[in-house]
């Protein structure tokens, strides 16, 4: 007590000076004894910072640390030294240390230092020059200027830079800062929630992608009820508007045509189509906010068997080809055809298996099949081979006009749709492998940006993807070399490339 009432009435400049920094930036830490301080500039860029893991064998690194670097000192980077990319808005903070020596603030300088975990040592090194100058030209009382200069030349310094990591792990720990940073933000601001219409805390509600927030208890009622029903098409932000948009956009996407029109590439169909509205992390993050262990296993395993269903429904509509009855009299049961290679088939309600092509109880390959007529590799009739035969065609050729001839121009051209669109399913549903369970507790677990480190959404077990092996927090796993997934931090799944369209057997005309 008496040393700060000595301080209050203290009257040396120094001691002032510390007391009306710390009056401002409640966050410097002073010790007035030793008229010191340290005070962390923050790093937040409001526009967003590109940051990337590049390889490490990129020729513009040196052992040096993280990186930052102003694009003149970057060698051209070709993107496939890339590895992954992320925009943050918070970099970890700039730590000013200082000391009021003597003879400060006419005679002598301050005594300070800059440090930062992503800066290059050159722009440090140019700040402390600059610092030092501001002094040299005012000679008087700098702490406040020196710390608002650092806040404003810190920003500017990076919007033209990059940040460049070959370290996973540092690269990974600056996601995980900014992480950190926005949900503390989130959690300081106040919410009014969609559904009941109170007010509260971020920390005890959610916001969706589209920014619409909602309290935990509103979303926890709303999801796990929809879930229990098995309205898988609800599961979603329940705001109004974002309702109608995905209503609409499904509508949208139930036409073959509007895949066709819009020619997409493999990748968005997957997001369309195969990626739930709402992802396992922040479905388990609403349903773990008031339910137990055990509900919110159940309700995420629930959620994936519906979501499934659900879009072998959507598929098999636009592409009636991917389904069949079973032929069993009383089972009715529609079944979608994952690989159309497979003519075996088997009914996931009363287990028939059977032939595809000539519907009898399921046949060896060596025995002949009776192929019905509107069964085995066709589109509306147009078997595959005549449809492949007629892509290889020279556009006018006068094989092209026999076959269009032959099926009908409009039955040609739909077919081709078919086939076509079906090849992209085909090799959607073999990359279809971006869900894993956790080999802790088994839960589903998306694999979200490329990287084969997982983390486990509901008991944080970190794990590899590619191996299922339970991992430490880092990333030994990939970066030593007697690991069995050395340097495949981001290699991709396997079987991507190899499956296609070779029909197994042959398409026998009979
Ligand atoms: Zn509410
Ligand atoms: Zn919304
Ligand atoms: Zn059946
Ligand atoms: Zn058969
Ligand atoms: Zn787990
Ligand atoms: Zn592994």
């Amino acid at each position: 007590m008496e040393a700060e009432d000595d301080i209050e009435f203290s009257d040396d400049l120094r001691t002032q000076e510390l007391q009306s920094v710390k009056t401002i930036y409640p966050g410097c830490r002073v010790d007035y004894q030793a008229l010191s301080g340290a005070i962390e500039v923050p790093l937040k860029i409001e526009l967003g910072i590109e940051i990337k893991l590049v390889e490490p064998d990129t020729p513009s690194q040196g052992s040096d640390h993280p990186v930052l670097k102003k694009p003149s000192e970057t060698l051209s980077q070709s993107p496939d030294q890339v590895l992954t990319k992320q925009t943050v808005h918070n970099l970890p903070p700039i730590t000013l240390t200082f000391c009021l020596p003597e003879n400060y603030p006419y005679d002598e300088a301050p005594a300070f230092t800059i440090q930062s975990s992503v800066l290059s040592k050159s722009i440090t090194t140019g700040l402390t020059e600059d610092l030092l100058q501001m002094w040299n030209d005012y000679k008087d009382q700098i702490l406040f200027n020196m710390i608002d200069f650092l806040m404003e030349r810190a920003q500017s310094e990076l919007l033209v830079t990059t940040v460049d990591f070959t370290d996973p792990e540092q690269y990974y720990n600056i996601i995980d800062y900014n992480k950190t940073v926005l949900q503390k933000e989130f959690d300081m601001q106040t919410f009014t929630c969609e559904i009941c219409q109170e007010d509260y805390k971020g920390s005890v509600c959610l916001e969706f992608e589209c920014r619409h927030a909602f309290c935990n208890q509103c979303l926890y009622d709303y999801f796990s009820s929809v879930i229990t029903t098995g309205e898988v098409d609800k599961v979603h932000c329940p705001n109004f508007e974002c309702t109608k948009k995905f209503v609409e956009t499904r509508k949208e996407y139930s036409n073959l045509e509007t895949w066709m029109e819009r020619n997409f590439p493999v990748e968005e169909i997957i997001n369309v189509l195969l990626t739930p509205s709402i992802s396992l992390a922040l479905l388990t993050k609403i349903l773990k906010s008031h339910g137990t262990p055990e509900e919110v296993e159940s309700g995420i395993k629930r959620y994936q068997e519906m979501f499934k269903k659900s879009q072998y429904e959507f598929i098999g509509n636009l592409l009636p080809n991917r389904l069949v009855d079973c032929p069993r009299t009383g089972c009715s049961e529609v079944i979608f055809r994952k690989d159309l290679n497979d003519k075996l088939v088997v009914c996931p309600r009363c287990a028939y298996a059977f032939c595809n092509d000539c519907q009898n109880s399921w046949h060896a390959r060596f025995v002949i099949c009776k192929k019905l007529a509107d069964k085995g590799n066709n589109y509306l009739g147009v078997p595959v081979d005549d449809i492949e035969y007629y892509l290889l065609l020279e556009k006018d050729s006068y094989e092209r006009k026999a076959l269009r001839s032959k099926y009908g121009r409009a039955r040609m051209k739909r077919a081709i749709d078919e086939f076509q669109m079906d090849q992209l399913f085909n090799k959607m549903l073999h990359e279809d492998k971006s869900v894993v369970a956790c080999p802790n507790c088994e839960i589903g677990i998306e694999k979200t940006d490329g990287c084969n480190k997982m983390k486990c959404s509901q008991c944080l077990t970190n794990f590899c993807f590619l191996c299922g092996e339970i991992i430490g927090p880092n990333y030994d796993h990939f970066s030593l070399p007697d690991s069995t997934c050395y340097k495949k931090l981001f290699v991709g799944m396997a079987g991507a490339e190899e499956d296609h369209l070779n029909p197994i057997g042959v398409l026998d005309d009979d």
